[in-house]
């Protein structure tokens, strides 16, 4: 009879990791939650080489206390719940307590950190799981956290890393993403030594939009902004003239987290069906806001599949405020008279 081993947690910790850490914009999703979940106003992501030799977030968040500094990289370890009924109404875009232990499994990580509260701050390095530096060090509070060489103690899954420019790109969609989905905080990325994007964090989705994806996608867009079955959607839809290829500028968010949402995306389109081509699609960026008990994020380990307690007055919530934002673009404005 074959025997069962209890794998040691050295193991145990590598295929969890592969749940949470796909590639590098695997880890900087994970570690701009993070940095949003901190309250920071400010956060500048810069990657190297695709992120796969080096990632390094710095937020100006709440930053983490001396005494909880190695609990960050502990598995099942998160300041965002307590208790089983925490489930229920996940304020924060983290709470798994997984994310920054799965990185510290398979990369080489180092941080730094400081609370309004601590005049010196802390620096902790660790590398594949191993404990390699606990000081004291000077810094600005808040926290800056380098990712480097992701994979290093697992070739096997470092081979499965495409391109550097297939990577980065990854990393600036995820960036892209969250950054439309906060307009509140001013992003910056930096690839390769280049900035290549900055939103203002001034609050204003449009103008973020604008920064994010260009003018042509900001100019093609049709505010949007509808209330029904105790919810609420609003951000921007494309004119049906400005129709689009493919769904690629298509993005739902739930409660500020960026989503996929068969749902919604069903809705989005059936709302253009008499407006627009068959083979053409509608782009958007929407956020649908709703009582945090009335959806599940704890279905995938990346939280990007979300679940409703109900998808219909989802459903409708989307297409009657897609369908009355295209509506009132067709019914002429009333005649205007300047003196
Ligand atoms: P989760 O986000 O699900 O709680 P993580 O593994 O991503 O789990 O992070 C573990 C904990 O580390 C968080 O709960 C938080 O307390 C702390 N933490 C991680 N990154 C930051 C940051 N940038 N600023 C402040 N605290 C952080
Ligand atoms: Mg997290």
């Amino acid at each position: 009879m074959p025997q069962i081993n209890i794998l040691p947690k050295e193991v145990y910790q590598l295929i969890a990791a592969g749940e949470v850490v796909e590639r590098p914009s695997s880890v900087v999703k994970e570690m701009i939650e993070n940095s949003v979940d901190a309250g920071a106003k400010n956060i500048t992501v810069e990657i190297k080489n695709g992120g796969s030799t080096y990632i390094r977030i710095t937020d100006d968040g709440c930053g983490i206390a001396r005494s909880e500094v190695k609990k960050v990289f502990i598995s099942h370890a998160t300041s965002k719940i307590k208790a089983s009924d925490d489930l229920d109404k996940i304020g924060t875009l983290g709470f798994r307590g997984e994310a920054m232990a799965s990185i510290s499994a398979v990369a080489k990580v180092q941080l730094l950190t400081r609370t309004p509260d601590e005049e010196i701050g802390t620096r902790y390095e660790i590398a594949g799981g191993q404990e390699l530096d606990f000081s004291d060090a000077g810094c600005p509070v808040g926290t800056t956290i380098v990712v480097a060489d992701i994979f290093f103690n697992t070739p096997a899954r470092m081979k499965f890393l495409k391109k550097d420019v297939t990577e980065a790109n990854a990393v600036a969609g995820v960036v892209e993403r969250i950054a439309v989905s906060h307009p509140e905080i001013s992003f910056r990325f930096i690839r390769d030594g280049k900035q290549t994007l900055i939103t203002s964090g001034n609050g204003d989705l449009k103008s973020t939009i604008y920064s994010v994806f260009g003018r042509e996608f900001a100019n093609s867009l049709i505010p949007v902004d509808y209330e029904i079955n105790n919810m609420r959607v609003s951000g921007f839809v494309t004119k049906p003239s400005m129709s689009r290829k493919s769904r690629g500028m298509q993005f739902f968010f739930i409660n500020s987290r960026l989503v996929k949402s068969q749902t919604a995306m069903a809705a989005l389109e059936q709302a253009y069906r008499n407006s627009i081509m068959v083979g053409r699609f509608p782009g958007c960026v929407l956020n649908i806001e709703c009582n945090s008990s009335f959806v599940d994020v704890n279905v995938h380990p990346a939280k990007i599949e979300v679940r409703f307690a109900n998808e219909k007055p989802v459903f409708e919530l989307v297409y009657y405020g897609v369908k009355n934002a295209i509506e009132m673009l067709d019914t002429p404005k009333e005649a205007h008279f300047s003196a």
